[in-house]
Formats: C-alpha cells, structure tokens, sequence
C-alpha cells in the first residue's frame, strides 16, 4: 500500500469498520473478509462484515460467520445505518462499487474513509487506500500481505489462517491455475505454518456437496454440455426449471464451468444459468483469450483475464443466441496455436 503510514495512523485507534464483499460471495471473498474482520477485531476494533446476498452452504464453517449481516436477508435499513456510521469501509475481492447493488451507492456516500483490497482488472477509483494487484491470485494473499506490511504477522491466528488460505485455495483452483506461483506457495506454506489445516480446508469446500449438487452436476455434464469443435469452445446452459429440479441451492452451480475447460483442446468454457433476477454467466479460457475482455464487451461483466463473470436480462434462450452468433468474430483468435 502507498500510503501505509497514513492507513496505520488511521488505524491507531479504535475505530468503527464496515467490510464490504461481493454479490454471492466465494471463498476467497469471504475468507479475505472473515480473516481481515478478525484481525482488525483482535486490535479492538468493532467491525461488521456485509455481503450484499447469501452464499453456498461449504463455505460458513469459516470464523466468525455467524456475525456476517447479509444484505438480502436482514433489514437493509440496518446495513445502511452500518454503512453511514462506519468510520472506515473496506471493499474486498471486487473492483468496481455496482458489483455490490444497492450498497455501492451508500457507500459512494458514506463519510468513511474507504479502502479496496482486490485483485481484479480495472479497478474503479473510490478509495483513499489502495491494496490492488491483478497479478495476486487472490484476495486473501492482498490481506495477509497488508497484515504483514503492518508487521502483525503475530496476529495470525489458526481462524485467520484458514479462512486466508480457504481463498488462496480456491482462486487458484486448488493450486492448479496460472495464477499459481512460487509467492503463492510461500504464502500457503507460511499460513499453514500459523495454523492453517490443508486437507480440512480442501474437505470442507470442495468434499461438502449434497447429493443433489452431485446429481445437477452429473445431470449437466451427460445432458447439457455442448462442444463446439470449430470455436474450441463449450458451453453449458441450465434453466430455472432444471436448477429447480435438482433442489439448487446457492453455490450448487460453482466451479461446473471448469468441466468444460478440462476436455482436450479447448480453450473456452462458458455456463449460463438463470438466475431469477438475471441470467448468470461464467466464462473460463486458457492461453491468451481474454474472457474479461469479453464478458466486459458483450455481457456487463469482467473478472480476470481467463475467468470471469457477467450478466444478461435477455431469456436463457436469447443469451444463448447472442453468445454464438459473437463466435464467428473470434474464431481466428480461439482457433491460434
Ligand atoms: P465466476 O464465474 O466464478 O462467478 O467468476 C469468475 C470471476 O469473474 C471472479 O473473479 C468474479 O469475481 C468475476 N465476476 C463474476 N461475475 C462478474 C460480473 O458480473 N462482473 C464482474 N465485473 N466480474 C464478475
Ligand atoms: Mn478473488
């Protein structure tokens, strides 16, 4: 951070903190937020973690979970209250305010000072305090790098430890995605070293599913998914008829689109699912097709260069058509060595 001395100096005395993270949070989004929220509450101050709506069920064995004020659910007048009051609002593991609804504008408007810890491309310029890098695997590397650039390292706890490496973990797709690198590593082994448990971590994320997460899964992957060999692309579509029933619940949909990267020779995946308000879109690539690029372009969204995210307020069938009539356009590009 640029100003660290200034962020410290604002830190120096008790303070009222409002940590803010993304529409349907993953892990990285709430184990940065849970393991900042319990550090700064370890230097006594009062601090209340909001997300803007729920989130998967493998994810809130996390520490402190049970204080997390979501948006959706309790009263949003409480929320607002929280937002006006704090004296320092962070925003973690998104980079732009309408990522967060209805609460990016009262933050927009809160007196706080405010503080974005992301790793997202373009971030939006709302912050008197910077902790961004896109080449950051995740959000929760950013906050354990922040704690150790106050020199608090002691203050990690085994709860801290986990929730970090729960988003370390999984951003970089269990150690698999380019964004892995040796800093990653260091990090993981240095967190394991303050009480992170590897292997519990992994179980409760990735081996906590219901059976019927596994049936929608198994379900997509015999009946939905499509290859389109020409475009080196798949892509898979699920109705709200069909999410209903496999009983889905939030999260249920989370990672399916990597299926779809794992076959031979493909280079980009795309789920599409509806999602009542909107329809959902997940895109990931390998090589040098920017689905950020694309998600930005064509469906309000973005994300990271080989995974992101974006929206469409046409019916499931319309997005469908929209996205393969955009495929002759980049069939030279998808189709490059
Ligand atoms: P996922 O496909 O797992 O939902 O998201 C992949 C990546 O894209 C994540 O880093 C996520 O934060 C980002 N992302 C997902 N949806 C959106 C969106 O609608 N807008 C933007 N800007 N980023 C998104
Ligand atoms: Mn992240």
């Amino acid at each position: 951070m640029q100003n660290i001395k200034a962020f410290k100096d604002q830190l120096s005395q008790p303070r009222k903190v409002v940590i803010l993270t993304h529409f349907k949070p993953d892990a990285d989004a709430l184990g940065s937020s849970l393991g900042l929220a319990r550090y700064l509450k370890k230097k006594g101050h009062t601090v209340t973690v909001i997300t803007p709506s729920d989130y998967p069920d493998f994810i809130t064995w996390m520490t402190g979970n049970e204080e997390v004020v979501i948006f959706q659910k309790d009263k949003p007048e409480r929320c607002a209250k929280l937002v006006a009051d704090a004296e320092m609002i962070f925003c973690l593991d998104f980079s732009s305010l309408n990522r967060i609804n209805e609460l990016g504008g009262m933050v927009r408007e809160a007196g706080a000072k405010k503080v974005l810890i992301d790793h997202h491309l373009y971030p939006e310029k709302f912050a008197d305090f910077v902790q961004w890098d896109e080449l950051s695997a995740s959000t929760s590397g950013l906050v354990f790098e922040l704690i150790k650039e106050l020199d608090e390292e002691s203050q990690v706890d085994e709860g801290i430890a986990n929730c970090l490496y729960a988003g370390l973990m999984t951003d970089t797709g269990g150690f698999r995605h380019n964004n892995t690198t040796q800093k990653e590593f260091l990090m993981a082994s240095e967190l394991v070293g303050m009480g992170a448990n590897p292997s519990e971590v992994a179980r409760l994320i990735y081996d906590n599913s219901t059976l019927e997460r596994l049936r929608l899964t198994g379900y997509v992957l015999s009946e939905k998914l499509q290859v389109l060999p020409e475009y080196r692309t798949t892509y898979m579509t699920i109705s709200s008829a069909e999410l209903k029933k496999f009983g889905s619940q939030t999260g249920d949909t989370e990672g399916l689109v990597n299926y779809g990267l794992s076959i031979s020779g493909i280079r980009l995946a795309v789920l599409m699912y509806d999602r009542k308000e909107e329809i959902k879109l997940s895109f990931r690539s390998i090589g040098n097709f920017s689905v950020n690029e694309f998600a930005r372009k064509h469906f309000e969204g973005g994300g990271h260069r080989n995974a992101s995210g974006g929206s469409s307020r046409l019916t499931l069938e319309q997005t469908l058509k929209k996205f393969l009539a955009l495929l002759p356009e980049y069939q030279a590009q998808l189709n490059q060595p």
